[in-house]
């Protein structure tokens, strides 16, 4: 996806969080070029205020960029009740809930909204 299409994306999943669950979310969005993202799955990070993205999001198709865009809206939903110590499946139970669809895991270890398995595979960081 584009730059811009992801610009739209995530502003239309915190318009849809503020319509459907009341949630004002403080959130920006940075395409991260000069961030670290050291394993080839390493794609997206957040610190509540901001979502991180590794400038390979721009390659990636709308299923993935949608599957890691809920999954960190996960943690910030998280954070934002001041659990900053929950695991990554609880982020992926979270995003399930807000959006209404299950969090998948592609063969390449991924978030997607189309491909892969549920819940997330045990080999990958649970933390
Ligand atoms: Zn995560």
């Amino acid at each position: 996806m584009k730059a811009q299409e992801i610009r739209t994306l995530f502003s239309q999943m915190c318009d849809f969080i503020r319509q459907e669950h009341g949630i004002d979310l403080p959130i920006s969005l940075a395409i991260d070029y000069n961030g670290s993202y050291p394993k080839p799955r390493d794609f997206a990070k957040t610190n509540s205020r901001c979502i991180f993205l590794s400038p390979k999001i721009l390659k990636a198709p709308r299923h993935r960029v949608e599957g890691l865009l809920r999954h960190e809206l996960g943690h910030v939903l998280l954070m934002r009740q001041g659990d900053y110590d929950h695991s990554e499946q609880t982020a992926d139970n979270i995003a399930e809930l807000c959006f209404g669809e299950k969090i998948l895991y592609d063969q390449d270890g991924v978030q997607s909204t189309k491909v892969g398995v549920y819940p997330r595979p045990l080999h990958l960081p649970q933390h």
